[in-house]
C-alpha cells in the first residue's frame, strides 16, 4: 500500500464503523471518522430522562465475543448471560418461560404444551448443525469474493445447505416440527431478529433460535449503550480522529478512481473509504449510481419498530429483561407488515426492562419500560393516527395478559417510529436490518463489502453482507479489515 492509500475515511459511527475504525487503526493506518449526528452508535442510542435511562435501539446481545476481541483487556466490560431469556405470553392465557439452559427450556416447553423434551432438543440440534455449515459461509465470509468462497469446505457446505431448508420457509420447518401453534409462533419468532417474515424467509433462519439459545443472550452491565462507550473509548486510544455533526456528502471519484470525500463543501483525500451508511442512501446521495438503486429497491427492506418508552411509577414482578406477548394471528400480522404496509389491530408486543438487569436505570420501585411492536417501512403511512391506535391496542392487550391498568402508571412517555429511524440513522425506510431476507436468495442479493471496479473503497453495517443486527455488522468489520490488510501485504 503506498503513502496515498495510507489513510482511510470512515463514514458514519454505527457499530460497523467503530469496529472497522477500531481494526483499522490497529493495522497501524490513520483513521478518521466522519458522523452526521452528534453522537456515536448510530441505531444504538440511549437516552435520559427524569431519572430513568433508556436503551433506544438495541436490547438483545448475542455472540459478545465479537465485541471483546475490540477490546483491550482493560476495556473489556462485564455482561451477563441470561438465565431467563424471555417470558412468553400467549393470547390463550399461557405463559412460558424460555430458561437459557436447554434442558430445562424443553421441560417448561413439555409441561405447558405437551411436545416432548426430544421434540426441542431435536428441533435446537438440527439448528446447531445449519448454523456450522451456514455461518462460515454466508457469515463470516467476504462471501462475494470468489476466491474466499470456493474452498472444499465451503463447497462441500453449500451442497449440504441446499439440502437443508433453504427452499422451504421458517414456518413450513416450524410447523413440521411442532404439532402446538404457540411453539411455531414462538420459534416463527425469531424471522424478526433481521426484520423478515416467518412466511417468506427461508427454514435455515432457525439458526437464530441456536444462537439464542444455545450459545446464549448476554446483558452488558450498563446496559446496550456499554458497547458503544467502550467502543469509541478503544477507538480513541488507538488514536481514531472523529468528526461529528459532520455529514459526508459525496464520494469523489476522478478518472474512475476513488480519490476522497467531500465533507463541508471540501474535498479531503483519503485512499481508503469505508461507507458504514445505508446502502441506498450512499447510491442516492453520495455516488448516485441509478442501476444499482434500482437493484438495491428490488429487495424488500426489513420491517421497522414502533416504540413507545414509558416512565413507569411501579415495578412489575410478573416480567423479566425481555418479554413477549403474542397476537393472536401471527400470519395476519405479517401480512399487515409487509403487504399492506400497516400495523394489524393485534399486534405482537415486545416489553424491554433494562431497570430489571441495571437498578440504576430506573428510580426505586419504578422501571424503565421499551414497549416495541414491528412496522412495516415507512412509505408514507399516517404515523399520527397509527401511533395512536397501536398505543390504545397495546395497552388493552397488556392491561387484559397482566391483569392491570398500566396507564395510571405511566410517568412520562417518548416514541420512536419508523419517520424518526430513517431521519436519524439514514437508514432507506426506517427498515431496523436494511434488506430482509424474504427470500431464499436475500444472502446472494446483499451488497458486497467491496466495489472491485473501486479499489479502494470498502462497505459494513447492516444493509450490506452479510445483513443487519450487531452481531452480523461486526462481522462485516471484521471482513473489511481482513480484506484491507490482505492488500497491504501485497
Ligand atoms: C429499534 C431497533 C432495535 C434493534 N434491536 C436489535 C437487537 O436487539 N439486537 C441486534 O443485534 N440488533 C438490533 N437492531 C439492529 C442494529 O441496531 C443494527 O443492525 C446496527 O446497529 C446497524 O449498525 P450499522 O453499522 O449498520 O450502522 P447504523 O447504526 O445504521 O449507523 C449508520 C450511521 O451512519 C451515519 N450517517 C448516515 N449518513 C451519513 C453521512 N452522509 N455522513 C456521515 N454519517 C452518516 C448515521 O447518522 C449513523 O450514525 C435494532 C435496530 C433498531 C433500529
Amino acid at each position: 500500500m503506498n503513502q496515498k492509500r495510507s489513510k482511510v475515511a470512515v463514514i458514519g459511527a454505527g457499530i460497523g464503523g467503530l469496529a472497522t475504525a477500531i481494526r483499522l487503526a490497529r493495522l497501524g493506518i490513520p483513521v478518521e471518522v466522519f458522523e452526521q449526528a452528534a453522537y456515536p452508535g448510530g441505531k444504538i442510542r440511549e437516552f435520559r430522562q427524569a431519572g430513568f435511562r433508556f436503551d433506544k435501539g438495541p436490547s438483545l446481545f448475542t455472540l459478545p465475543d465479537l465485541v471483546d476481541e475490540l477490546l483491550d483487556d482493560d476495556l473489556k466490560f462485564d455482561y451477563r448471560k441470561l438465565e431467563v431469556i424471555t417470558q412468553y405470553f400467549f393470547e390463550d392465557g399461557t405463559q412460558l418461560t424460555a430458561f437459557a439452559d436447554v434442558d430445562r427450556f424443553a421441560e417448561e416447553v413439555e409441561q405447558k404444551t405437551g411436545i416432548p423434551v426430544s421434540g426441542v432438543l431435536d428441533y435446537l440440534k438440527q439448528a446447531e448443525r445449519i448454523y456450522q455449515l451456514t455461518a462460515p459461509v454466508f457469515i463470516f465470509n467476504a462471501f462475494h469474493r470468489l476466491q474466499k468462497l470456493l474452498t472444499w469446505d465451503n463447497l462441500k457446505r453449500l451442497l449440504q445447505f441446499f439440502r437443508l431448508k433453504a427452499f422451504s420457509t421458517l414456518h413450513q420447518i416450524n410447523v413440521k416440527a411442532f404439532p402446538d401453534s404457540r411453539l411455531v409462533q414462538l420459534f416463527d419468532r425469531y424471522a424478526t431478529y433481521n426484520g423478515s417474515n416467518p412466511y417468506r424467509t427461508p427454514g435455515t433462519l432457525s439458526v437464530i433460535s441456536h444462537l439464542e439459545h444455545q450459545l446464549g443472550a448476554y446483558f452488558p452491565k450498563q446496559g446496550m449503550y456499554q458497547i458503544v462507550d467502550s467502543l469509541m473509548e478503544q477507538a480513541m486510544r488507538l488514536g481514531v480522529q472523529f468528526h461529528f455533526s459532520t455529514p459526508v456528502s459525496q464520494l469523489v471519484v476522478r478518472s474512475g478512481q476513488l480519490t476522497g470525500i467531500r465533507v463541508n463543501g471540501l474535498e479531503r483525500n483519503f485512499g481508503l473509504v469505508v461507507s458504514d451508511i445505508d446502502i441506498h442512501q450512499f447510491y442516492s446521495k453520495l455516488l448516485p449510481d441509478k442501476r444499482r438503486l434500482e437493484k438495491i429497491k428490488r429487495t424488500e427492506p426489513s420491517s421497522s419498530a414502533l416504540i413507545f418508552y414509558w416512565g413507569m411509577k411501579k415495578r412489575f414482578p410478573k416480567l423479566d429483561l425481555h418479554n413477549i406477548f403474542f397476537s393472536k394471528n401471527y400470519k395476519d400480522e405479517f401480512a399487515c407488515l409487509f403487504e399492506t404496509k400497516t400495523i394489524s389491530n393485534d399486534p405482537t408486543v415486545y416489553v424491554f426492562i433494562s431497570s430489571k438487569e441495571v437498578k440504576t436505570d430506573a428510580p426505586s420501585g419504578m422501571e424503565n419500560w421499551f414497549v416495541m411492536v414491528n412496522a412495516p417501512a415507512n412509505v408514507g403511512q399516517d404515523w399520527t393516527s397509527l401511533k395512536t391506535e397501536v398505543r390504545q391496542s397495546i395497552l388493552t392487550k397488556l392491561n387484559r395478559l397482566l391483569d392491570e391498568q398500566l396507564e395510571a402508571h405511566i410517568l412520562f412517555e417518548e416514541v420512536l417510529d419508523p419517520v424518526k429511524i430513517e431521519d436519524q440513522t439514514g437508514s432507506f425506510q426506517g427498515a431496523m436490518y436494511g434488506p430482509s431476507s424474504n427470500s431464499p436468495f436475500a444472502a446472494f442479493n446483499r451488497h458486497a463489502n467491496f466495489r472491485r471496479d473501486l479499489p479502494g473503497l470498502y462497505f459494513v453495517g447492516g444493509s450490506v453482507h452479510p445483513g443487519g443486527g450487531i452481531p452480523l455488522c461486526l462481522s462485516s468489520a471484521k471482513i473489511v479489515a481482513e480484506m484491507v490488510e490482505e492488500k497491504m501485504k501485497r
